[in-house]
């Protein structure tokens, strides 16, 4: 009998049947609608091989049972197509259920399945060489290569959404299909079609739907790749899930051995086992992710989870430093607050890095909040890209007022960002974000090289300027090529550096020492002074200004105005005030407001007051007729 092939295509796809039912899946749709090709496949060939055994046995039996089980395998035959369509879908169309297309495809089939029962098939039977053949056999032809054309065009079609993976292997599939149709179709005798089938379920398997690249090694898990496609697969399903990212890390840099963390996040391992209600993800070298269908079932983990960190993995490091591994967690509750899949990921991504930003708080809940606060922040972003693109970012000078020379002898350069209606974004909403994201290191460079164009263009020391403050922010402190750039910016318009004051704040005193004081060193050396900005306001440390290169210390508004409100912060004021000049540095109060504080920080002896009692932070092509009027 020829039979040989279609009984190692059985074999092979029983194989696969014992391997992929081993491995724990992780529930996927394109998973569910493989299990449904194999199924289809295995019942195919083995509808196949019985009809080969029932048609050389046909003296024995009844003709109609030997003819209804050659019609069920042209049946089988057809679904196949089908399930393949089905399969090639899945990703084109993004779906987790059937959608229309597929479900009128899967009618069509059903009447061609009609058809093929209600023609005639004939059976060939010579010595070993046995077949069907006839209008039944021709119909199932027409519906199998009528199926494998669609699945073709669609993957030409829509193969720009498909996996390229999956692309590729149902190309293959199908063209083998083709070519085995072809062969079966003029030459009878060889049956490799129920073959061909098998082979393709073998490619899938082994390209795409093999669980085990699906699961992480060390764990067991589910891997980074899988998680990806169950939360697209959960969302664009809606099916309510909540779940959270469980990341370890380390809340000191250089002193901790990878083998301990290690350790630690398989004990963590171990102990989710425990979870049944989770489903398990490895996502990354120090993370793991837990999914669940409902908010108490994640809370109820976050609780042990939480209370088992307490107690137990942290024991094991004692030797060390307190706390030297820290959990953080990132939750998403139930109900969805993201736009679609890939904004949720992307979610995750972002608040997981974040999170770390301030280690007092180590969950984040994804809600709503959270998510208007990251969208505010990205159209933020956009606004100041676009904003240098097209030359809307501004300066605006502040005057500074001497209280021995009694005129206005330097002003702080303020960056605005002019909005497309001709109103102004105030640098309190941009400067965090730019600062956040990178994107300040460019941005203080644009501000300081418009302002040594101003001073270039406008020569505001005709009218009694000394010198102008700009702001450094602590992220370009921490920019080795900082000074390089600036000392170039100011050669490239020919500058003297000592009309520029560079205002630094405590922050970028600390983080960044070494680096800011190299750079501090380089612009020094070069001719421009530094400002400490925001006295008073945070952590202020008296010893700063005794270690750092300064002239001038800026006090804060907040410290200004509390020394009109408290007697404390009096007495403050006037000690600090004492103690800067002492060291031969000079004072700027801001936020002065009225002429009251005016006299009494005059009287105090404050070197230089900034605030809005003399001037808002004036724009640029106003601020040179302010120095006319008011220093003439
Ligand atoms: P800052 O450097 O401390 O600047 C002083 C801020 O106080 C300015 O706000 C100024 O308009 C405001 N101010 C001055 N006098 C008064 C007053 O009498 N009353 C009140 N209520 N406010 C007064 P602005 O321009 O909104 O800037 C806010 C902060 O944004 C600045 O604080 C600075 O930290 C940052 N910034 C501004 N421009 C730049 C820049 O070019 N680069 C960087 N890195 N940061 C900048
Ligand atoms: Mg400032
Ligand atoms: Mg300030």
């Amino acid at each position: 009998m020829n039979i040989q092939m279609q009984v190692c295509g059985l074999i092979i796809l029983i194989l696969i049947f014992y391997f992929y039912h081993r491995q724990d899946t992780v529930g996927l749709f394109t998973e569910i609608l493989f299990k449904r090709a194999l199924y289809v496949g295995i019942a195919c060939l083995s509808l196949d091989i019985l009809s080969i055994i029932l048609i050389v046995n046909r003296e024995m039996l009844p003709e109609w049972l030997v003819k209804a089980e050659c019609k069920m395998y042209l049946v089988s035959l057809v679904w196949t197509g089908y399930t393949a369509l089905e399969y090639a879908c899945a990703d084109a169309f993004r779906i987790t259920r059937a959608n229309r297309f597929v479900r009128i495809f899967g009618f069509a089939v059903g009447a061609i399945s009609l058809v093929i029962f209600l023609l005639p098939v004939q059976i060939f039977c010579e010595g070993n060489v046995v077949y069907t053949y006839g209008p039944a056999c021709i119909a199932t032809y027409i519906g199998a290569v009528c199926l494998i054309l669609v699945t073709l065009f669609y993957v030409v079609q829509k193969g720009q959404r498909m996996n390229p993976r999956r692309r590729r292997a149902i190309r293959i599939w199908m063209v083998m299909w083709m070519a085995a149709a072809l062969i079966q179709f003029f030459n009878s005798q060889l049956l490799v079609v129920g073959f061909a089938s098998a082979m393709g379920i073998v490619i899938l398997f082994f390209e795409l739907e093999n669980p085990e690249a699906n699961i992480d090694r060390k764990t067991g898990f589910f891997n980074a790749r899988a998680f990806t496609d169950f939360i697209r697969q959960r969302y664009n399903g809606e099916i309510n899930s909540c779940g959270m990212l469980v990341s370890l890390e380390s809340t000191q840099t250089n002193n901790l051995q990878s083998e301990q963390v290690e350790d630690v996040m398989i004990e963590m391992a171990e102990f989710f086992r425990r979870i049944p209600e989770a489903k398990k993800f490895k996502t990354d070298e120090t993370e793991y992710a837990l999914i669940f269908d409902s908010t108490e079932k994640m809370d109820r983990a976050y609780a042990m989870i939480e209370d088992r960190f307490q107690r137990e993995w942290l024991e094991g490091m004692d030797n060390m430093a307190p706390i030297i591994l820290q959990p953080y967690y990132v939750m998403v509750p139930s109900g969805s607050v993201a736009r679609n899949a890939d904004e949720l990921l992307g979610l995750l991504r972002y608040f997981r890095v974040h999170i770390m930003d301030n280690p007092e708080n180590h969950v984040i809940i994804i809600d709503e909040g959270n998510v208007a606060k990251k969208r505010a922040r990205e159209e933020m972003l956009d606004m100041i890209i676009a904003a240098m693109e097209e030359d809307r970012v501004e300066i605006f000078f502040q005057p500074i007022f001497s209280t021995r020379e009694r005129k206005f002898v330097c002003a702080e350069a303020l960056v605005r960002i002019r909005k497309e209606d001709g109103g102004i974004i105030p640098p309190g909403l941009f400067i965090p974000v730019a600062e956040e994201t990178g994107l300040i290191a460019k941005l203080g460079e644009r501000v300081f090289e418009k302002t040594c164009r101003f001073i270039k263009n406008n020569k505001p020391e005709q009218y009694g300027l000394k010198y102008i403050e700009v702001n450094l922010s602590v992220i370009q402190c921490e920019n080795k090529a900082l000074a390089k750039a600036y000392i170039d910016i100011m050669d490239k318009y020919k500058i003297n550096p000592a009309f520029i004051n560079l205002e630094i704040t405590e922050t970028a005193s600390i983080i960044m020492k070494k680096t800011l004081l190299e750079n501090m060193k380089t612009l020094i050396d070069y001719g421009v002074t530094f400002s400490l900005d925001d006295f008073g306001n945070g952590e202020s440390n008296l010893n700063y200004i005794v270690d750092m290169p300064v002239h001038i210390v800026k006090f804060d508004k907040d410290m200004t105005q509390a020394y009109f409100e408290s007697e404390k912060a009096k007495y403050v004021l006037q000690a600090a005030t004492d103690m800067i000049q002492g060291l031969e540095l000079k004072v700027v109060a801001e936020g002065v407001e009225t002429a009251e504080q005016l006299r009494e920080l005059e009287r105090l002896g404050i070197d230089y007051i900034q605030g809005y009692y003399f001037s808002k932070p004036i724009a640029e092509r106003h601020f040179i007729e302010f120095l006319k009027l008011k220093n003439a």
